[in-house]
């Protein structure tokens, strides 16, 4: 198991020091603020939306190792999905970082796996979710996304 916990430490070590999508979208027309107050994690997710299909996706900001690498695998798995699939991807991701639900045998959860780890750290939940909520908030056209206390 440790050699997992090594490898899926790499991973988002590599993410957050390269993050994908880091960038501004200049086609975007939703966008949000995301701001998680327990860590300082500040980030700006940016949508190009075709009626329910995310087409784009990017995000800018500063934040720990944990919250970037987040937002940046986070923009890679929605790019080209529905904002259905996008919801339930991020209600999967949600149970997998609060412990609420581990990954089960046979699951395919692609790289989303390497934060089931997150789950033994409550106070690292908001740092893996702050995308999450931002790229919610984002797709449902509000400017500022709302981190619950009960997470
Ligand atoms: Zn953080």
């Amino acid at each position: 198991m440790s050699d997992l916990r090594d490898l899926y430490q790499e991973v988002i070590l590599e993410h957050s020091k390269a993050p994908r999508n880091f960038h501004d979208l200049a086609d975007a027309n939703h966008k949000a603020e995301g701001f998680n107050p327990l860590c300082g994690d500040q980030f700006t997710v940016y949508l190009h939306m075709d009626g329910d299909a995310i087409r784009d996706v990017s995000f800018q900001g500063a934040g720990c190792a944990i919250s970037k690498a987040s937002a940046s695998m986070m923009t890679q798995i929605v790019k080209g999905k529905s904002r259905a699939e996008a919801e339930k991807l991020f209600e999967r991701f949600h149970k997998l970082v609060t412990g609420e639900e581990p990954p089960k045998n046979g699951e395919d959860l692609g790289k989303l796996a390497v934060f089931a780890g997150v789950s033994e750290y409550p106070a690292r939940v908001k740092c893996a979710t702050l995308a999450w909520h931002t790229l919610q908030a984002a797709i449902e056209g509000q400017a500022e996304a709302t981190l619950p206390d009960d997470e």
